[in-house]
């Protein structure tokens, strides 16, 4: 069993907190994906799971057993760098052996294990090639091939696909999704693109300022986002933010005065708006439909700035109050620059944030 378990997680760097207090649990066989920012502390927390730098504080378990003062080498864990870390001078063969060699293992024992990673990850036929001849999808591959040969309980992936072009990024998330099922292992994956955290995880650390601000798969980050950050983070292109104040609390429901959008109510079940309280609204640009909506929509006016035709999708900018909304419309509707365009978005998906930026739902 391979599972992890952060508790009260901590490391400051001089007077620096790169992580406050991170807790986790990660089942075992899971895929798990770290993103955030830059500088959030994702890459700092997989070093600390690695055993590459010590904790300030708080306990790392794999399996239930206390990891916390192991070296690196004595961990159940393999990790996989952003820059594959090969040796130039070795062969694809040597590469992914070498961490065998290291333990002294015996020559048939290596060609078996070697033949097996390299089988998985698609390189049988180049195992004699050094690291030069190959493309860089291909020497990610030979990385992860090494780490398949130390079995490890966990693996651990650094930004492993950053240095690959948009549509090798694409081909090599397919792959690692399909590895993990293959494998079965438990992985732990960093990465700053939450396009890649969203296609390839079964559950999402959102993590900001080196805290933890949400964990859950992805489509519940995207339906519920549990503040302003995530519901930023989260989603392609992000979430329009509007300000607003609550006019009036009435059982269930809740008149709000929106910048730039006007009055209207919104059924509410939470408590913990009240009246004069300034909130934020939310609204995806793919919750935008084009032409006035009928009872249950929010429909206002917009005039684009700029009409981006993708041919599947439509992405027009415009201003809405102080700010500039985006919308995603399908296909390829009639509209253009200059020209004033109905709008309308159900209440159903709008997002309400409180005085606080907690999100609610409406
Ligand atoms: P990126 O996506 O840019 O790699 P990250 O979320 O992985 O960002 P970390 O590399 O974990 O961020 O760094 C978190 C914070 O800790 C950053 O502000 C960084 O400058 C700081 N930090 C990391 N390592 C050290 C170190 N050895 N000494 C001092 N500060 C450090």
């Amino acid at each position: 069993m391979a599972e992890l378990e952060l508790s009260g997680v901590s490391k400051v760097y001089g007077a620096f907190n790169a992580l406050r207090d991170v807790s986790l649990q990660i089942a075992d066989g899971e895929f798990a994906v770290f993103v955030g920012p830059s500088g959030c502390g994702k890459s700092t927390l997989l070093r600390l799971i690695a055993g590459l730098d010590p904790v300030s504080g708080g306990r790392i378990a794999i399996g239930g057993n206390d990891m916390t003062a192991r070296q690196a080498g004595q961990r159940p864990v393999a990790m996989v760098f952003q820059n594959y870390a090969l040796y130039p001078h070795m062969s694809v063969f040597e590469n992914i052996a070498f961490p065998l060699q290291m333990e002294r293992r015996t020559k048939d024992d290596i060609k078996r294990e070697v033949s097996r990673a390299a089988e998985i990850v698609q390189l049988s036929t180049r195992l004699q090639d050094r690291p030069a001849k190959l493309s860089g999808g291909q020497r990610q591959r030979v990385a992860i091939a090494r780490a398949i040969v130390r079995k490890p309980g966990i693996f651990l992936m650094d930004e492993p696909l950053s240095n690959l072009d948009a549509a090798l990024r694409m081909e090599m998330r397919a792959e690692l999704t399909q590895l993990h099922r293959r494998l079965g292992s438990t992985m732990v994956y960093v990465t700053h693109d939450q396009l890649e955290a969203m296609t390839m995880a079964d559950r999402i650390v959102v993590l900001n300022g080196g805290r933890v601000e949400q964990v859950g798969a992805p489509m519940e980050l995207y339906h519920n986002p549990a503040n302003l950050f995530v519901a930023g983070f989260i989603g392609s292109p992000p979430m329009n933010f509007a300000a607003a104040r609550v006019d009036a609390v009435e059982g269930h429901a809740a008149r709000l005065t929106v910048e730039g959008l006007g009055s209207f109510a919104v059924s509410y079940d939470g408590k913990e708006v009240s009246a004069g309280d300034a909130v934020t609204i939310g609204i995806r640009p793919e919750a935008m439909l084009p032409g006035a909506g009928e009872a249950g929509h929010l429909s206002f006016r917009m005039t684009p700035e700029t009409v981006e035709r993708l041919g599947l999708h439509t992405i027009v900018h415009a201003p809405v109050g102080a700010k500039t909304f985006t919308a995603l419309f399908n296909g390829d509707p009639r509209m253009a620059r200059g020209s004033a365009l109905d709008v309308s978005v159900p209440l159903a998906q709008l997002h309400l944030f409180d005085r606080n930026g907690a999100g609610r739902s409406i």
